[in-house]
């Protein structure tokens, strides 16, 4: 259906393709971007309860790690505890050791007295013998059997007879092993004291290193949790991250640049079909969505992005051709329809009067040129009020 010259043709029939544009709305409207759209709904969705999810995980993480830093403090109270009560325990096997050493000390000195006062007895039986050996038997015989001195004194008359210095160098000894034997007690009965109160203690840090195992398994049980919700919350971040870049990825195909707001174009526009300024229909004559530019040698010329942008969609539609929807971030859109080729893709960021394709006669068009929309808000706009 193909004719050279555009010049003689009816307007009736330059705008035939006003009725096929209709169902293209509808087409787009549909079509996958619909689809794109809800699976962007479930994804925001899903990112929702992934952030209460992560609010609940968050708080029980805090809650872990407070607990966790509670029993770590018991714990390490229960160790200095256990230090100082080790310290007295060591302390007193120190006073103890001391103590034995001194009785060890005082047991030798009362064996050498025991020994001396041996020698004297020995010495006084010798001359008692020897003063009485004609004197009666049986007196004799009593300081002979006798065990000790005091026997001796009490039991018979031959006291008298022994000699002064002897009686008394006895005596003396006896007294210094008394007095030793004094102290001996006193040092036992300290060493028992001293045996109990570290016995005590000893049973006190038995009990303080159970508490203390205790208090370090809670810890370790604390941190243990503390890692796993932690874990968690990693895992959670990790899903939101990915779940947040698929939102981005959809956000970009359905809608371009104008979500991220970082791309907005000049504001005015430039004259789509360089060179062709030829009218073959008007805006809204018969309904008509744009304007038709031809010219007799148009095939095949560059066409050119009115205004800077992002393709929202580069590729072929049964009404449209192969055609060219750019988003300019300001709220405008431009159309571009009926193309030979193309030579932009959808997510394409394009500077204005950058070559989008190249006139033709693709889809429903009955000759070449092109056919250019502006759309703002969404509402279509006669392009001619723009130049
Ligand atoms: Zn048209």
């Amino acid at each position: 259906m193909f004719k050279k010259n555009l010049g003689h043709r009816g307007p009736s029939s330059l705008c035939r393709c006003l009725a096929a544009f209709v169902s293209l709305v509808l087409l787009c409207c549909g079509g996958p971007m619909a689809l794109a759209a809800d699976s962007l709904e479930e994804l925001r969705e899903k990112q929702e309860r992934l952030e209460v999810q992560k609010e609940i995980n968050d708080q029980r993480l805090e809650e872990l790690e407070k607990t966790a830093e509670e029993k770590a403090i018991y714990r390490d109270e229960l160790n200095q505890r256990i230090e100082s009560v080790q310290k007295e325990i060591d302390g007193l096997r120190t006073g103890i050791n001391e103590l034995n050493w001194e009785l060890g000390q005082l047991e030798e000195r009362i064996a050498g007295k025991q020994a001396q006062i041996d020698k004297s007895m020995d010495l006084l039986k010798a001359r008692i013998r020897a003063l009485y050996v004609t004197g009666e038997p049986s007196a004799v015989q009593v300081v002979l059997n006798s065990r000790s001195l005091v026997e001796v004194t009490q039991k018979t008359q031959l006291l008298r007879a022994v000699t002064q210095r002897d009686r008394q160098l006895i005596e003396r000894l006896n007294g210094q092993i008394n007095a030793i034997e004094g102290d001996l007690d006193k040092i036992n009965s300290d060493k028992e004291l001293l045996g109990q109160r570290k016995k005590a203690l000893e049973a006190k840090n038995t009990e303080l290193l159970e508490l203390y195992r205790e208090a370090q398994d809670l810890a370790a049980n604390a941190v243990d949790q503390q890692w796993g919700v932690e874990s968690i919350a990693a895992m959670l971040e990790g899903q939101m991250e990915e779940n947040e870049e698929a939102i981005a990825q959809l956000e970009v195909e359905i809608y371009g640049r104008r979500i991220t707001g970082d791309f907005v174009g000049t504001g005015t526009f430039v004259w789509p079909m360089p060179g062709y300024t030829y009218l073959t229909c008007n805006f809204g004559d018969g309904g008509h969505r744009g304007i038709d530019i031809a010219g007799g040698d148009i095939y095949g010329k560059p066409v050119v992005a009115a205004d800077g942008g992002t393709v929202l969609y580069a590729g072929w539609n049964d009404s449209y051709g192969n055609c060219v929807f750019i988003d300019h971030g300001n709220g405008y859109e431009t159309r571009y329809a009926h193309m030979s080729e193309l030579a932009v893709e959808t997510g394409e960021v394009l500077e204005q009067s950058q070559v989008v394709g190249y006139a033709g006669s693709t889809g429903n068009s009955t000759g070449p040129h092109l056919h250019f929309e502006i759309i703002y808000n969404g509402e279509l706009q006669n392009p001619m009020g723009f130049f």
